[in-house]
């Protein structure tokens, strides 16, 4: 086929083959299958491809597996992070919470990232702030091995370690600032989401528990106790959470908790620091 005609053609098999966002999945796999150069199309518009491979991917997109599933990467804060079904699909809601964080101009912090599943917050903060050290945890043995190859890929150093926060009591070291995207879907919820998420990415990964809080709870408690004096917490949370973990926040001694909205308006990121004295 002619280069010209591969993202019509990818598009209308994936509308063909029921798939709603077709327009936007044709041209991730369009372009992972051109391995990132789109504007080959227009360069050289007559060029014969052997299109087997995108077709391999067109339907295994098809059968419902999500592209990033597929083509085993997604990018992240402009960097690239290898993915696999152990791991969340890193969102572009959550890079507001790298932002907000590389916003506060703090000098040579010392950081934990908990639940850093694929490693993308982890590996971003590593990336664009000159930090003392970047520390990340998770309870998957098998995300920990998918993020440190992501920060070695990225050419950052990021200590990974196991750890289940929710029984955590690894208080040994301090912090200057403590983040985390944890899972925050409340259960009944998760199993009323679409296939592409519930059906693919990993549950434990999503599931909050019954009021989608438990991780907030443990973490805003946990964070007290390793942040130094007035040390920044940051959070990524559901866009109908920002009262209930205020809460929590205000009840554990945070203060400054500041509240920010995503692209679509949707609350997304608060922070607080721990008091001073
Ligand atoms: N921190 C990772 C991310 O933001 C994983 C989050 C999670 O597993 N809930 O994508």
């Amino acid at each position: 086929m002619k280069l010209r005609e591969v993202l019509r053609y990818a598009e209308q098999k994936l509308k063909d083959g029921g798939i709603k966002e077709y327009k936007s999945d044709a041209r991730f796999l369009v372009s992972d299958f051109l391995k990132g150069d789109l504007s080959s199309i227009i360069i050289t518009p007559s060029k014969e491809v052997d299109i087997s491979e995108l077709d391999s991917a067109l339907d295994a997109r098809i059968s419902g597996i999500p592209c990033q599933y597929i083509t085993k990467n997604v990018q992240f804060m402009s960097l690239e992070f290898e993915v696999s079904k152990d791991v969340l699909i890193p969102r572009q809601d959550t890079e507001l919470l790298v932002e907000t964080i590389m916003k506060m101009g703090l000098k040579n912090p010392e950081v934990l990232d908990i639940c850093t599943g694929s490693g993308c917050v982890a590996v971003a903060l590593s990336k664009y702030i000159n930090c003392k050290c970047v520390r990340a945890c998770d309870i998957s043995e098998k995300a920990l091995e998918i993020a440190e190859k992501n920060a070695s890929n990225n050419g950052v150093n990021v200590e990974f370690y196991q750890d289940d926060i929710l029984k955590s009591e690894k208080y040994n070291f301090k912090y200057d600032v403590v983040v985390s995207n944890p899972p925050y879907i409340e259960t009944d919820v998760v199993l009323k989401l679409d296939s592409i998420v519930k059906d693919y990415e990993p549950y434990i990964a999503l599931d909050g528990g019954q009021d989608g809080l438990k991780f907030y709870i443990k973490i805003a408690d946990y964070a007290k106790k390793v942040l130094k004096k007035g040390g920044l917490i940051a959070l990524e949370i559901g866009y109908n959470q920002a009262d209930k973990v205020t809460e929590i926040l205000k009840s554990n001694g945070y203060e400054n908790i500041t509240l920010y909205k995503d692209l679509s308006g949707n609350d997304r990121v608060l922070t607080a620091n721990i008091k001073k004295f």
